[in-house]
């Protein structure tokens, strides 16, 4: 049985592992469009400084991602404990999260009147919406303060999404449950004896980055990879099996494809093939994100730069979404007495504005931003830019139904899967589980 795995992403890449762990005997292969492996893993490393293109960690409170690690022979590195401070920016100035209902009430992240708000949630009847928007499900329970604060900035961390659109369903399905089985976010936290609703768990990576996975997995996939394979469409090869077309116009002929592209990526593959699959795909937005780095000596920035970092509410009128301060969060990621900080800019509410400026203008702009936020003076020591077109899929209000529509039809094709962040769960941690769980069931349904 031959398996063909289309995009060399962490999905993709833990997909063909999980497969073979199971079955050796398998004949499994990755088609990965670019000529490195990856996907948005990419660790950039140059003057003693390391820096994620694109992913920074994955959190620890889920088994797998460790696991698999683990099994590579790779030692996880958590980040330090001085990590566990983030901040909110809000009134003009940096404000610390708290990390537990008494700090919680000391806090002057939000208001009295705020903090009320959101302490009747406890009192609040228990409503469960088949599918509502961040913003809605806040409204009902929280309050706007809280989702301003709080919750917003939880999406434009995981999401750089907007939150009057995602789904609280699809995105955080945790949160969801807390109302529809405990009847509320409080009551739900009480009864699980937890002090945050949030994601949790410790932001988790390797001493020299991300991209020690990826190596490890393509290491351990040796002859299985292959690269700069961009696959361009699919066919239907008699009654069992599938024809894929690459732009090196080379075909093979799969008794199994796993499509493990980004959706909008597969929704062009699709296209000939049958396009009500494209049509859903293409329904899952991506928006444009640019992280920049920068790098500072100590004494060129006013704030204290200890900590995780800090996400600023859409309110506040900010163009960056956030910066988070990598060389404070894991160690040696930049030269001694260096301050390594990495800022966002775009994401969904944003459109396509920052796509159309050159470097000279992201440069400007985001010093202008680091100037009043943090302080900097002058020229960074180092500044590079990290453009991703089309970043993070949104699970936007109707994912829910995208996601029924396309199993219906994809179950239609025998052998035929979708994998990929673009469906269950947007995050490494989430790609890996996938992984684990969609090898079984190719394996359990041939
Ligand atoms: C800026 C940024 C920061 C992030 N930070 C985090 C983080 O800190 N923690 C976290 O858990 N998650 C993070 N994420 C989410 C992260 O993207 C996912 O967790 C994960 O890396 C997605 O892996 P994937 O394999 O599903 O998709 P991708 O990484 O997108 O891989 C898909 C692969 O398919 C290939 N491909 C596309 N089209 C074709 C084609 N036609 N033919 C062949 N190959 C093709 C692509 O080149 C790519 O290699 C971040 C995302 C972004 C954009």
């Amino acid at each position: 049985m031959k398996i063909a795995i289309i995009g060399g992403g962490i999905s993709g890449l833990s997909l063909a592992w999980y497969l073979l762990k199971k079955d050796s005997s398998l004949d499994v292969s990755v088609y990965e469009g670019m000529k490195r492996p990856g996907g948005k893993i990419f660790t950039d490393s140059f003057s003693g400084y390391l820096i994620e293109s694109g992913v920074n960690g994955f959190l620890d409170n889920r088994p797998m991602t460790i696991e698999l690690a683990r099994e590579l022979g790779l030692s996880p590195l958590r980040s330090n404990d001085s990590a566990r401070r983030r901040f909110i920016y809000t009134g003009g100035r940096l404000r610390k999260l708290p990390e537990s209902p008494i700090s919680f009430i000391k806090s002057d992240l939000m208001t009295l009147k705020g903090k009320t708000r959101l302490a009747l949630e406890y009192f609040t009847p228990k409503t469960v919406v088949e599918d509502e928007s961040l913003s809605e499900f806040a409204a009902r329970r929280l309050g706007r303060e809280a989702y301003e604060k709080l919750i917003e900035p939880m999406a434009l961390g995981i999401y750089a999404g907007d939150g009057e659109k995602l789904s609280l369903r699809s995105c955080f399905p945790k949160i969801y449950n807390l109302e529809s089985i405990y009847g509320g976010l409080i009551k739900g936290m009480l009864k699980m004896k937890k002090t945050s609703a949030g994601p949790g768990g410790v932001l988790t990576s390797f001493y020299s980055g991300m991209q020690v996975i990826v190596e490890a997995l393509t290491d351990n996939l040796k002859g299985k990879i292959n690269i700069a394979h961009n696959a361009v469409s699919i066919e239907k090869n008699g009654d069992v099996g599938y024809r894929v077309n690459f732009d090196n116009n080379i075909s093979i002929n799969p008794d199994v494809l796993v499509m493990a592209t980004p959706a909008h990526n597969a929704a062009k593959i699709f296209n000939g093939f049958d396009s009500n699959i494209s049509a859903e795909l293409n329904k899952i937005p991506y928006p444009y994100l640019v992280v920049v780095a920068t790098a500072f000596h100590k004494d060129n920035i006013r704030s204290n730069i200890n900590g995780f970092g800090y996400l600023i509410p859409t309110k506040e009128g900010r163009k960056i979404l956030g910066s988070l301060w990598d060389s404070s969060i894991f160690p040696d990621r930049a030269p001694k007495d260096s301050i390594l900080i990495r800022s966002m800019l775009g994401g969904a509410k944003s459109g396509e504005d920052f796509a159309h400026l050159n470097d000279k203008e992201i440069k400007d702009l985001v010093l202008n931003e680091l100037s009043d936020i943090i302080g900097i003076k002058g020229e960074p020591d180092i500044l590079k830019i990290y453009r991703h077109e089309k970043a993070m899929p949104q699970y936007n209000i109707g994912h829910i139904g995208i996601l029924e529509r396309l199993n219906s039809i994809v179950s239609n094709y025998k052998g035929l899967y979708l994998h990929g962040n673009a469906y269950k769960g947007i995050g490494v941690n989430d790609c890996i589980e996938n992984s684990f769980n969609l090898a079984e069931r190719i394996i359990n349904q041939q």
